[in-house]
């Protein structure tokens, strides 16, 4: 019995044990397996990264949209309600933030895998 480095989550387990105790992924001797279960991993977490993107976008257009509704209508935001504003201005910059980080995290995954 070898020890040896699991491909998915990198703790060591047994050569013989069918699939890894810790993140419960099935062990591979087969090279070409292994490459294409992190391919498929690698496609998962790009498709996620891109929809978190969209997502992300479609939040700071609304923001977006409600900064420059208020804006064009200030009888609606009176000044009891500045939270409202606060509101908009908050959804526009966690999705443009949100949006940057998709991106930087999608251009480094895909620098990463090759
Ligand atoms: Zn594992």
């Amino acid at each position: 019995m070898a020890i040896i480095h699991c491909y998915a989550c990198g703790k060591r387990i047994s050569d013989k044990a069918p699939s890894c105790p810790h993140c419960g992924e099935a062990r591979s001797s087969d090279p070409g397996a292994q490459a294409q279960g992190q391919a498929l991993k690698r496609t998962l977490l790009l498709g996620r990264l891109n929809n978190g993107a969209m997502l992300a976008l479609v939040a700071a257009g609304l923001g977006f949209l409600a900064l420059w509704f208020l804006s064009s209508r200030p009888e609606i935001l009176s000044e009891s309600q500045p939270a409202i504003r606060w509101a908009a201005k908050g959804l526009l910059s966690l999705g443009l933030t949100g949006y940057i980080v998709c991106r930087i995290l999608t251009v480094w995954h895909k620098r990463k895998g090759g």
